[in-house]
């Protein structure tokens, strides 16, 4: 496993070039020896064929996997009829095995490594649904940013790093407007009703002429009862913008989780 290299720039893009070379890849999630990236092919092909089945079932408004047969016309039994904040959802997968691991990891710092590699993940398996929303090419891409306080304690958001990885494979440029105004923990142990308020005013975005009907693209590691990026769009679209898709690496399987 690579070492933790915490330079950035091209000090830390130097230092991951020697890691690879000194400690050949192995796979983040067999762990199986010279991947010659962070996947080796067999879990790669796991992981692309579980977000090809996943994104069949998948609610196309709020990404919430649904049966077979479900009737998905206006979203999913779960968000039908109810406003969401964000017009459309894409996940890679769902919050299960690999995929769960893979985002536990992703909060660490050290494993900041990994983000390029799942956005890469995201581009292949959601590139052509992302391409149907047709967001025009000056869309912002736009990370839900952590509170100061956990941004400090954690030492970086794994939002601002996925979204870059996806501004290299979508290009769409990065762009921060949002702010999150409230630390608002232990959302995990909260019902949907508790969250949705502890929510309520948590972001806050600069109005701007440049975010003006702006369409973004907001990016999350997880979608859980979708309160946290409801909450983010609707602050950017109190301070002007248009569209808001979320892209995040893996979906819940039920609200209030
Ligand atoms: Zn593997
Ligand atoms: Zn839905």
């Amino acid at each position: 496993m690579p070492i933790a290299w915490r330079a950035s720039g091209w000090l830390g893009a130097l230092g991951r070039a020697v890691d690879a070379l000194v400690f050949p890849w192995s796979c983040a999630v067999c762990g199986a020896d010279g991947s010659g990236g962070a996947f080796c092919e067999s879990c790669r092909a796991g992981l692309l064929g579980r977000a090809a089945a996943a994104s069949r079932l998948a609610c196309p408004r709020c990404a919430l996997p649904a049966g077979p047969y479900a009737d998905l016309r206006g979203g999913c039994g779960d968000c039908r009829g109810r406003s969401l904040g964000f017009e459309a959802a894409l996940a890679l997968g769902p919050y299960e095995g690999g995929l769960r691991e893979l985002c536990l990891r992703l909060k660490r710092d050290r494993d900041a490594w990994l983000a390029p590699w799942l956005a890469g993940l995201w581009a292949e398996a959601r590139g052509e649904a992302f391409d149907r929303l047709e967001l025009p090419a000056d869309a912002w891409i736009v990370p839900v940013p952590l509170h100061w306080r956990r941004h400090w304690q954690r030492g970086y958001n794994q939002a601002d790093a996925l979204a870059h990885g996806l501004s290299r494979r979508l290009g769409r440029r990065v762009h921060t407007p949002l702010r999150r105004v409230r630390d608002t923990r232990k959302l995990a142990m909260m019902s949907a009703t508790d969250r949705a308020r502890a929510l309520r005013d948590a972001f806050r975005a600069r109005p701007a002429r440049a975010l003006k009907g702006r369409a973004i693209l907001l990016v999350d590691d997880v979608l859980t009862t979708g309160a946290t990026c409801a909450a983010a769009a609707r602050a950017l679209k109190a301070a002007g913008a248009g569209r808001v898709i979320v892209a995040v690496i893996a979906r819940t399987g039920k609200t209030g989780q």
